[in-house]
């Protein structure tokens, strides 16, 4: 069996839909586990709406509806006006005006949660109907009650051991009447609340049904031709690789590549299952695979832009060294308001981070910080990550660019620029 995963950009319109059966039409022979993101940028507008909620802007109904146009646009063009998944839909809405018809909780990220996570709810159940409608027999599942979570909102942890236990327990014999369709990105706690894996998640979901039903291969769709070493949204001349080791790709998603989220490595690693890149137009190209036995041949350095940083100096408010004791109560506000740090630097005087700005954990880190320390940040920075580079190379990335703050090791270097 093989695991598939369509991100939003492949599901954002109709044709979009009929391009995904296409895809799954050519593989008729296979039993497929097909993960489903939410459509287009339905993530965000939904998050929007989570904000709206929270703060009783009066935005929240228009933007609702427009979220729920969006949908019903595409179905419109999809499905005849009697067919069942209007109804589909307009239940799965439905739980949202269940959430905002109550005054906000004070739990943000738990809202958050039940909120973003009709995104994919919805989506799956459209991709589910077209499927059947176009003759591939498939079956709709709720992720749910699978992917089990502990429960940390908007950052769900997995628990390995109960979710490939549901998992192996009832997919296998899902597979034999159809292709099972199901959601990226959400989870399910103990106590049946819904919980998400973190933005840009469904990648891990697929490596997760593939890490415990031991898949073939798991193939993510995408709009690129495969892994390319630089974003083509800031690079002319970028090559695709064909072909990538495991660690490699565990190094690049560390630094902020964003066509795969971090976590999906490692469950495929260990189970030695690999990954293949591919994309939605050209799905008979090879895309890139990501295996174990990748051939490590550079030719081109791989470029990582990471936006929105903010680089923080934090000193002692009496001018003494940065103690051990102090970095280690640093680290732990870190972990606590769920800021990661993505490049970092001591000297005697103060510590230098440089991490993603997370407006409400940042204000809340800041608080915690100037009650000890003296602190100053530079906002909207861009962090460049250059892997295998050549000196030539760095010079031009940087050409009438501040830097900030610079890092080299043999294969890696970091520059923090204005
Ligand atoms: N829909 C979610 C997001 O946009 C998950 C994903 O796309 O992987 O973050
Ligand atoms: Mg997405």
């Amino acid at each position: 069996m093989l695991v598939f995963k369509f991100g939003g950009a492949s599901v954002k319109d109709a044709n979009g839909i009929i391009n995904l059966g296409n895809v799954v039409k050519k593989f008729d022979n296979e039993q497929l586990v097909i993960v489903v993101s939410a459509m287009g940028k339905t993530t965000n507008a939904l998050e929007k709406l989570t904000k709206a909620y929270i703060n009783s802007d009066d935005q929240l109904t228009e933007i609702f509806d427009e979220i729920k146009s969006y949908h019903y646009t595409i179905i419109e063009q999809l499905f005849e006006p009697r067919h069942q998944i209007f109804n589909e839909v307009a239940n799965t809405f439905v739980e949202i005006d269940w959430v905002i018809e109550e005054e906000p909780h004070e739990d943000y990220d738990f809202i958050y949660d039940q909120i973003v996570s009709i995104g994919e709810l919805v989506a799956t159940r459209i991709v589910n109907a077209y499927l059947n409608q176009a003759g591939i027999k498939s079956l709709w599942l709720d992720v749910r009650g699978y992917v089990q979570t502990d429960n940390t909102y908007r950052e769900g942890i997995v628990q390995w051991d109960k979710t490939c236990v549901a998992i192996s327990k009832d997919i296998p014999t899902l597979l034999e009447k159809g292709q099972v369709i199901t959601q990226g990105f959400l989870g399910g706690t103990s106590e049946n609340f819904t919980t998400t894996l973190g933005r840009e998640g469904s990648d891990y979901t697929a490596s997760i049904f593939a890490a415990c039903l031991g898949a073939v291969s798991v193939t993510t769709w995408k709009d690129v031709p495969g892994i390319l070493n630089a974003d083509p949204k800031f690079f002319e001349d970028t090559v695709k690789f064909d072909e990538l080791s495991y660690t490699e790709a565990i190094e690049m998603t560390y630094y902020g590549a964003s066509v795969i989220h971090p976590k999906t490595i490692k469950p495929l690693q260990n189970a030695k299952i690999p990954l293949l890149v591919k994309s939605f137009t050209h799905p008979d190209e090879p895309g890139t695979i990501i295996h174990e036995n990748a051939a490590g041949k550079f030719e081109k350095p791989v470029i990582i832009i990471k936006q929105n940083q903010v680089l923080l100096s934090i000193s002692a408010r009496d001018y003494s060294f940065i103690s051990e004791e102090q970095l280690s109560m640093i680290f732990k506000l870190f972990s606590q308001y769920h800021l990661k740090v993505n490049v970092m630097q001591t000297s005697a005087l103060s510590f230098t981070v440089c991490f993603d700005l997370r407006e409400e954990w940042f204000k809340k880190l800041l608080r915690a910080l100037t009650a000890d320390f003296k602190v100053k940040y530079n906002d909207s920075l861009t962090l460049i990550t250059v892997r295998h580079y050549s000196r030539a190379s760095l010079k031009e990335l940087t050409e009438g660019k501040t830097i900030l703050m610079e890092q080299l090791s043999r294969n890696t270097i970091q520059i923090v620029v204005k």
